[in-house]
């Protein structure tokens, strides 16, 4: 591996211990394990090999090439496509063992009569998050549909929720509503229901049916942020201290000089940026060094960024933690979503993969 000055930490111990609370909480259910958008930032090939050694069911990812990536690696589970397949994709699809989602009786059409084996799908009802999937009022005569094309052993049926990250929500409870009916007719099948995101997974046990698919939950966090006894991040984000120098009072820092030092001031410049998404809108947060928290100093570029320590010493190479402990003092994920106007989700889906991947079992508390 390159050496390389910026790379996240992924705490390979304490993401088995997420899977397994999740376990704890689901009893005798499957969990289809969403590794789309590189795990979450974690790793698509290394995250899913873990959760395939240890016995988890499926792994979703969005779109064919994800798939593809998996396969390569040697990962043998099931995987669902959660994503809409193109024409061009089916003959991939069918080489690599996929199985794909079904929206629409359209795409059903899409697939070859005469295949050696029927291919494993799962059909998606819309219950109101209005994306991709059949209007639940219509599921059952598109499950009949579906089985009477004779190409096609329909493994499940999912649906996906709008609003689970708040407990109680009642348009929650209207969307397990609306989507029971069908679970019932499927099970009479012999065909498998399932609806929870980490939300659902947290909040809603009605809706955990056969399986779950908890995305951030599994990784980082409960999805609105609250803490959870078995449940804790296992990625931090550092990097080295790249360059320092002193300023005097009244410097203006990085493009267009949004910041200006208030007092003589020490400087020191990070070596990441926007490029490896740690996003522009973070100019107004705050970075580990030797334990302490300091503001980022100015607008965040796409390599680099700086950080005012005021009369602080810090030299280069010291280490830099934007996401994780020091000592006592953390950042966690969702207080810099917060700062930048994000959410958790789209931060880590946003980590580039020009940030190296470090695995291991770190010292989390
Ligand atoms: C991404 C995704 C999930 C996981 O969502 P989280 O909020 O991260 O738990 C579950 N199901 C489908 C279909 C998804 O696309």
């Amino acid at each position: 591996m390159i050496p390389h000055p910026a790379w996240l930490e992924i705490d390979t111990d304490q993401f088995q211990k997420n899977l397994l609370a999740i376990r704890e909480l689901i009893g005798n259910r499957q969990i289809c394990l969403p590794v789309k958008a590189n795990a979450y930032g974690h790793g698509l090939c290394e995250m899913s090999l873990i959760a395939e050694k240890i016995g988890i069911e499926y792994l979703g990812v969005s779109c064919l090439k994800e798939a593809h990536h998996l396969r390569n690696s040697g990962i043998k589970i099931p995987i669902i496509i959660f994503g809409a397949i193109h024409e061009d994709q089916i003959d991939q699809l069918i080489d690599l063992d996929c199985q794909p989602t079904l929206a629409s009786k359209f795409k059903a059409h899409l697939f070859p009569q005469k295949l050696s084996s029927k291919i494993k799908v799962h059909l998606e009802i819309d219950t109101g998050m209005r994306r991709t999937g059949v209007r639940a009022e219509n599921g059952l005569d598109f499950l009949s549909y579906v089985e009477s094309l004779g190409r096609f052993k329909i493994e499940s049926i999912y649906t996906h929720f709008a609003t689970s990250d708040t407990p109680d929500h009642p348009f929650a409870f209207e969307q397990i509503k609306a989507f029971y009916p069908l679970t019932m007719e499927a099970k009479k099948r012999g065909i498998k229901s399932h609806m929870a995101n980490s939300g659902g997974t947290l909040y809603y046990p009605d809706s955990y049916f056969d399986m779950v698919r908890p995305g951030l939950l599994a990784y980082e966090y409960t999805p609105n942020g609250a803490s959870h006894p078995k449940i804790k991040p296992c990625l931090s984000l550092k990097a080295k201290i790249s360059y320092f120098k002193a300023v005097p009072k009244e410097t203006g820092i990085s493009y267009n000089h949004l910041y200006r030092t208030d007092r003589e001031s020490r400087i020191v410049t990070v070596p990441l940026g926007y490029a490896d998404g740690y996003r522009r809108s973070l100019s107004q947060a705050q970075v580990l060094i030797r334990g302490k928290k300091y503001p980022i100093a100015g607008n965040i570029c796409m390599d680099q960024f700086m950080v005012d320590i005021g009369q602080d010493s810090a030299y280069v190479g010291d280490e830099v933690t934007l996401i994780g402990k020091q000592n006592e003092a953390e950042i966690t994920l969702v207080e810099l979503a917060k700062k930048g106007h994000s959410i958790p989700h789209e931060m880590l889906a946003s980590l580039s993969t020009r940030l190296t991947r470090r695995y291991g079992a770190l010292n989390f508390k």
